[in-house]
This record gives structure tokens, C-alpha cells and sequence, in this order.
């Protein structure tokens, strides 16, 4: 059974969105389903059986009490304002409230042409699917916050992207799908009394803390937090050397989630400028930039809430601009934490900024792989004849040797023994990340041949990413020169 249906969203006022019934697919077949998140949301397993579940998974069915609907909103496409993009391709069944008794949005995406699809057809390829299942699942378990995959189907129709491949469908999870766009959709309009709907929903949904404020404090309360949650996340997901590849102001999550895996891609060689996505030709979404783009995008949504801070516009600029310039620090504290669990040190000194750059410095240098330089250290800091295994992944072992020295001296300093200290290290850096290469190869099994056996396989081993798995260590090897994926597609 479907759990029942909050429709908080769908009681917003029309304009919000167009009600929107998915379009029926030919022959809806469950490819996977996440029997754990689907506990966590109330579904009941008992009278679970596979058709009824395809049925609800392609939109074939609507389940009872939804009122689906796609949502409105605008967004910054790498750069460039679009005042209305809103679900294209995806409809919104409704929220069911989590086992947490948190709100959590059902999504469908590919679920047919919407009132927003402009040129598109409204479908899911099956590779986008499968990646995008395999990539948030493994985000969220490696503790970043994510959108989830409940479901995919496959539709039994064809979906033409230059060639004719598979279609699907998405069941994603979200904390909500409002995004910096959703705010853009009515300020670019001047509706400044939509902004403040939804902001007003957005506090109680994600924010409740601050609906006691009065006034201006409340919406630059909201500013202040969604740039907190924001400053978070990116740092997360520069410790895992995670490219999200279309970092727009629509897919920018209010919630501080990861959202939209179109192009992503983790990074093995490090390089900060390395970009992977097919779309991103000047660079705008490299690794090293996705601090600056999320504060420019904060920006963005601090220019829609400018009318609700201050009736003088002069003096809610001054304030809003006085919190954006905070976002600098703000990000540097976060990504600091999260580096120095990376290497090991619980206390922070002053050094330590110095010694990460020095660590990432020789890594660019050597062409050391991202997750495996960090997953070694881990090694090498409990056992220093591990060292070599770590010391291989440099191109010279100059690169590395003293730096080295340098994080003995440093770790020597800290209060942890040192098998506690590699116990909470192997916690922070995995030895699992879903590698492209792989990626590749499970979509291509699934898309040319029907076979979702390695797509289930690489999902087991990235929803693990922090243990060893003996028997799978060729999952936790970069690409061989010949296996190496340059670009990716949405
Ligand atoms: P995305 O690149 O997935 O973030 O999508 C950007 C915009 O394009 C959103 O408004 C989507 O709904 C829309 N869009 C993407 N793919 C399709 C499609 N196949 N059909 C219709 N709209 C789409
Ligand atoms: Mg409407
Ligand atoms: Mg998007």
C-alpha cells in the first residue's frame, strides 16, 4: 500500500503549478525498488507485488489521495535567466511523512509532457536513470545530503536522443523539490506576494525554527540558513571529489540537498579544474568552482527576497550583500572540517589549511587518485609500512615523501591512539565511490543487453562505501587508461 498523501504543496495557490496527470507508458517493468527507504516512508510490504508496484512507479496508476501536479519554476541555465523551465519531464504525486515525521516529496520523472516541456518530449532515457539511482543512493550513504531513488521503471518505449534508447522513469525522494529557481519563477514575474507564499512554506517545511521571527529577520532568517545548509553540502562534496556538472540556480535545492544528477561524476586524477560534463563547454561547473557558484546563486535567491527584508531596497541590499560576503568564511570553516577528519585531526591549528593545500598540491602534481590517496592515508596512519601502497599512487614518490613527514609531526600532536584515529578515517574517506567507468559499464549492460546485474552490483558496493568488501577491490580501482570516461551526458 501507498502511504497516504500530505498535499501541502498542491494546497499552494494555483499559479504554484499545473495539475498534471502522468501519461500512461505501454508496459511499465520494475527494475528497482529501495525496500529500505520504502520502510522508512510508511509502504507497506506486506501486500507488495511487483505489477501493482510498476503501475505506481510509471504513473500508470496515480495512487490514491495524490493530486499530481508539475511545479513551477524558473532558474539561471550557466548564466542565463529562463523565467519559466518548471517539470518538464517530472510530476509531483504528493509528500508522505517519514517513519522521522518528516515531509518527503514523490516525484516521478519521465513522466510525459507537462505544460512546461517547451521542446521536450517529457521521457527518461534509462541511462540517466540508472545513474542518477546509482549516484544519489551512494551519496546519501556516504552522509551527503541527497535526493533518494525509490524506484525505476523501465516504460517499454522508446525515448530518441540522436538514438533511439530504452525509456524510464524515476521515482525520486526529496525533502522538497523547491529550489532557488522557485523563488526566481515569481520575483521575475514582480508577484512579490508569491515570494513570500513560498517562502513562508519553505520556512515552515525546512525552516520551522524561524517562524517565530517577525518581519525582514524571518526571510533574511531563511537567507542565512539556506546559505549555511548550502556552504555544507558543497563542502561534503568537495571531500569526495563529487562534480555536479549543472550546478543552475534550478537545480539548487532550498532544502541544502543534492539534487539533479545529470552529468555528475566523481573525480579520480585530482584536478581543480576538471569538468566532465558534455554541456559545460567553458568550464562554468569545474570542481574547484562549486563554492563560488553556490554563493552566486545565493545571490540569486537573496535578489528575490530583497522585497521581503526591508522596505527600503537600499537598506535590504546592505543587508543581504553583508550575509553573502559571510559565505567565504562560512565555506572555508566547513571545508576545513571536513578535510581535516580526512586526514585524521580532531583539533584544529592553525597550520592546517596550509597542510591540506600542500597534500591536494602534490596530488595535482602527481596525478594521485582522489578517493584512494585519502582511503591510504587512512592506512598509513595506523601502519607506516602501508605507506608504500599510498606513496604508488604518485606519479614520483618526490611528490609525496615530504608531506608526509610533515602529517606524522602534525598527527603526533593529536590526542586519538591510532587505531581509533584509522577507525574514524576510514569513515570519512571511502574506499567505494561509484568510479564512472563503472557507471558506464552498468548502463551499458542494462541499455544494450537488458542485463541489470552490474547495475546492481556497483549499487551494492557504492551503498557500502566505507568498508573494506573483500572480493570487490576492482571496484575500488580507478580507470585503466582505456576504461577512462572524459565526458558525461545528461
Ligand atoms: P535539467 O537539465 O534536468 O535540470 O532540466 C532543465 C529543464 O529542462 C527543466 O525545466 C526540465 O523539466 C526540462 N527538461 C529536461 N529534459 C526534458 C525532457 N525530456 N522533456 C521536457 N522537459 C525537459
Ligand atoms: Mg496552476
Ligand atoms: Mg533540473
Amino acid at each position: 500500500m501507498f502511504p497516504p498523501f500530505t498535499l501541502r504543496y498542491a494546497r499552494l495557490p494555483e499559479r504554484f503549478f499545473e495539475r498534471f496527470e502522468p501519461v500512461p507508458v505501454r508496459e511499465p517493468h520494475l527494475i528497482a525498488f529501495n525496500q529500505p527507504l520504502a520502510e522508512t516512508l510508511g509502504f507497506d510490504l506486506a501486500v507488495f507485488d511487483t505489477e501493482e508496484v510498476a503501475g505506481w512507479f510509471s504513473g500508470n496508476v496515480v495512487p490514491r489521495g495524490s493530486e499530481p501536479l508539475a511545479q513551477a519554476y524558473a532558474g539561471h541555465q550557466f548564466g542565463g535567466f529562463v523565467p519559466r523551465l518548471g517539470d518538464g519531464r517530472a510530476v509531483l504525486l504528493g509528500e508522505v511523512t517519514d517513519r522521522d515525521g518528516r515531509l518527503r516529496d514523490i516525484q516521478l520523472k519521465g513522466a510525459g509532457r507537462t505544460p512546461f516541456s517547451r521542446g521536450g518530449d517529457g521521457r527518461s532515457p534509462l541511462g540517466p536513470v540508472l545513474r542518477e539511482y546509482l549516484v544519489s543512493e551512494a551519496m546519501h550513504a556516504m552522509g551527503i545530503p541527497s535526493t533518494r531513488a525509490l524506484a525505476a521503471v523501465t516504460t517499454g518505449e522508446r525515448v530518441v536522443r540522436g538514438i533511439p534508447e530504452p525509456g524510464a522513469i524515476l521515482t525520486r525522494v526529496a525533502a522538497s523539490h523547491i529550489r532557488v529557481g522557485t523563488f526566481q519563477y515569481f520575483a521575475a514575474r514582480g508577484d512579490f506576494e508569491g515570494v513570500r507564499e513560498l517562502a513562508d512554506h519553505t520556512i515552515e517545511r525546512h525552516y520551522p525554527e524561524l517562524a517565530k521571527r517577525e518581519g525582514g529577520e524571518r526571510y533574511l532568517g531563511l537567507l542565512e540558513a539556506v546559505q549555511a545548509r548550502q556552504a555544507a553540502l558543497i563542502a561534503k562534496w568537495m571531500g569526495v571529489g563529487f562534480i555536479h556538472g549543472v550546478m543552475n540556480t534550478d537545480n539548487t535545492s532550498i532544502s541544502g540537498e543534492t539534487i539533479d544528477f545529470g552529468p555528475c561524476a566523481f573525480m579520480e586524477q585530482y584536478d581543480p579544474q576538471m569538468v566532465f560534463s558534455s554541456i559545460d563547454e567553458g568550464g562554468r561547473y569545474a570542481y574547484s568552482n562549486q563554492p563560488w557558484i553556490a554563493q552566486w546563486n545565493l545571490a540569486r535567491l537573496a535578489e528575490t527576497l530583497l522585497p521581503l527584508i526591508d522596505d527600503d531596497s537600499d537598506r535590504a541590499i546592505e543587508r543581504a550583500t553583508e550575509l553573502l560576503h559571510r559565505y567565504p568564511g562560512q565555506h572555508e570553516a566547513e571545508w576545513l572540517e571536513v578535510m581535516r577528519a580526512k586526514l585524521g585531526l580532531q583539533q584544529a591549528q592553525p597550520g592546517d589549511k596550509a597542510l591540506v593545500e600542500a597534500l591536494l598540491a602534490s596530488m595535482h602534481r602527481g596525478r594521485a587518485d582522489f578517493t584512494l590517496t585519502f582511503r591510504r592515508l587512512a592506512d598509513a596512519a595506523e601502519n607506516a609500512e602501508a605507506e608504500a601502497s599510498l606513496v604508488a599512487l604518485f606519479e614520483r614518490p618526490e611528490e609525496i615523501g615530504g608531506w608526509l613527514e610533515e602529517w606524522r609531526k602534525r598527527l603526533a600532536q593529536e590526542p586519538l591512539p591510532e587505531g581509533e584515529r584509522t577507525h574514524q578515517m576510514r569513515l570519512t574517506n571511502p574506499a567505494f565511490i561509484p568510479r564512472n567507468h563503472r557507471v558506464q559499464q552498468a548502463l551499458t549492460a542494462a541499455m544494450d543487453e537488458n542485463d541489470f546485474g552490474p547495475f546492481e552490483t556497483l549499487l551494492e558496493i557504492v551503498t557500502r562505501p566505507f568498508g573494506d568488501q573483500p572480493g570487490f577491490e576492482e571496484y575500488a580501482r580507478p580507470a585503466e587508461p582505456t576504461e577512462r570516461v572524459f565526458r558525461t551526458f545528461c
